[in-house]
């Protein structure tokens, strides 16, 4: 039997309705930008394997220090124990988070360090004796699909089994450029009807949604309007950290600070599941009390792994160093030239570049559903040509890693540009 004859055989994926979808490839190894599955056949890694992976494949140097980690001591419980790697972590994260980011609480996933987050939201004024049971957030967002994620996240199908059994969310419409007052506008409305303790967003760029951006200044606005009415910002950045709009996180962008927020994805270089929800020290003051009552009682059982932080730590070095700094760059001024070169072609409705993050829509003669005949077209063309992109309906993204060659970036453009003559 293949690979695939025993996948079919025994395993469910994600996001997969097995009766309709093609069998998924086998892939057998993987190095700098490039995957190759079990007939050796070649691909180009265009959106770092769900934008987790910014120094490409198999990096030696994260494999060397998880090496080293899971020799000297690969697990201890981090309830009443603590180790070096997590204090590491701490620190480093210390140096380049928003200044008024104070405490870090590790979890596994970015659905969880989400879970945290609202969770801590919601005790924060528990814990005060006030009651504040309503969560904000942007339409069509995305924060994972644990439950307080999903309540949180916007894009229907993901969540439409579920409806009437999630926690309060409101949701207003994202700032994007022409629409910055019905957001503001929006948000001071939820807050006059509702009891709000927290908003969350995906600062400057929304994933899945498609690559939606907004300014940064938008971003602040609102963050100020929940400031004066006290309401707890959280800033999801599993998505955009670690360098994928050009700054180390979205936020470095945007004036106000949050007072959370929540890291995943790229955080160990795509190697080791790992996630962390930081806080200012006046959230965590609210659950610092004699009374154990007002604990945060949530852990995970692999929470802090120290693995996990050797990943982490190696590749907050590798983002650091001049070499990826340059490859942010320049993959940032490939997008721009690309940009330009597309947006005007007779098919593309809008092309949008933010750091290594490039994103084009293509007119469509139907209205276009996430998993809709268009994206199955175009999915199934650059799977075919090599290239492995995941267009979100009629929306195509290239979200690289960082090492990803001028020649393979081209070979990307080239790909889309093709599939937009062809559909
Ligand atoms: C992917 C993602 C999540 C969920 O992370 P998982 O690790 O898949 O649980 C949450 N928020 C944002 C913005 C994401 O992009």
């Amino acid at each position: 039997m293949t690979l695939q004859e025993k996948d079919s055989q025994y395993l469910w994926h994600p996001y997969t309705q097995h009766k309709t979808s093609q069998t998924p490839i086998a892939i057998s190894r993987g190095e700098g930008a490039l995957l190759w599955d079990e007939n050796n056949k070649e691909y180009i890694d265009a959106i770092a394997s769900w934008w987790v992976n910014p120094f490409g494949h198999s990096n030696k140097f994260i494999a060397d220090a998880i090496y080293k980690q899971l020799t000297t001591l690969e697990h201890v419980l981090f309830g009443g124990f603590t180790h070096e790697p997590a204090i590491k972590v701490a620190e480093k994260l210390m140096g380049i988070l928003p200044k008024n980011q104070q405490k870090i609480f590790f979890s596994d996933n970015g659905s969880t360090a989400v879970e945290v987050a609202i969770k801590v939201a919601l005790q924060y004024f528990y814990n005060k004796g006030e009651k504040r049971t309503t969560i904000i957030a942007f339409e069509n967002a995305f924060h994972g699909d644990t439950f307080a994620a999903m309540a949180a996240s916007g894009i229907s199908f993901y969540t439409q089994a579920f409806q009437g059994m999630f926690i309060d969310v409101v949701r207003i419409p994202v700032p994007i450029k022409g629409q910055e007052k019905i957001s503001f506008d929006a948000l001071k409305e939820v807050i006059q009807n509702h009891d709000c303790a927290g908003f969350i967003f995906e600062p400057l760029v929304q994933g899945a949604a498609g690559m939606v951006m907004y300014e940064p200044e938008s971003l602040a606005k609102l963050i100020a309007i929940c400031k004066e009415n006290k309401i707890l910002t959280i800033a999801d950045e599993v998505m955009t950290g670690f360098g994928k709009t050009g700054k180390t996180f979205a936020m470095d962008y945007v004036d106000e600070d949050p007072d959370m927020i929540c890291l995943s994805k790229a955080l160990t270089g795509g190697t080791i599941p790992m996630a962390i929800t930081t806080f200012t020290q006046n959230v965590f003051d609210a659950f610092y009390d004699d009374d154990i009552n007002k604990a945060l009682f949530h852990g995970h059982t692999f929470t802090a792994n120290p693995t996990g932080c050797a990943a982490a730590l190696a590749s907050i070095d590798l983002l650091q160093t001049d070499e990826i700094q340059a490859n942010i760059k320049r993959i940032n001024k490939n997008h721009l030239n690309f940009q330009r070169k597309i947006e005007n072609h007779p098919k593309v409705i809008t092309a949008r570049t933010l750091g290594v993050i490039f994103a084009v829509e293509i007119k469509s003669d139907t209205e276009e559903s996430y998993y809709g005949s268009m994206r199955t077209k175009l999915y199934n063309f650059f799977i075919d040509k090599g290239v492995i992109l995941r267009p979100v309906g009629n929306i195509v993204y290239i979200l690289p890693p960082y090492i990803m060659t001028n020649e393979q970036l081209q070979k990307v453009y080239t790909t889309i540009e093709e599939a937009i003559e062809m559909v």
